[in-house]
């Protein structure tokens, strides 16, 4: 009896020695993801009135657009946009 239950230890030890293996010194899960997201300035298009970030807008003449195609300085470049 008292083997078996020895057995069992010795099988309770190494199982939680082989789950514990891949953890050991594993320290990224305790490390927070920063979340370095900066709220971007929503600019309006002028053409059509969508929110459109303002990294990814067109200026023409002082005046905001969401895309090439919205802007009217007739630069018809499809390429651009395309990012
Ligand atoms: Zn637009």
């Amino acid at each position: 009896m008292i083997f078996r239950i020895l057995m069992l230890l010795l099988l309770a030890g190494f199982i939680y020695w082989v789950l514990k293996k891949p953890f050991a010194g594993d320290d990224s899960a305790k490390r927070r993801n920063p979340q370095r997201e900066e709220p971007e300035d929503m600019l309006i298009c002028e053409t059509c009135g969508v929110h459109t970030p303002r990294s990814m807008t067109v200026q023409v003449e002082g005046k905001t657009y969401c895309c090439h195609e919205h802007a009217p300085s007739g630069k018809s470049s499809h390429s651009a946009y395309d990012g």
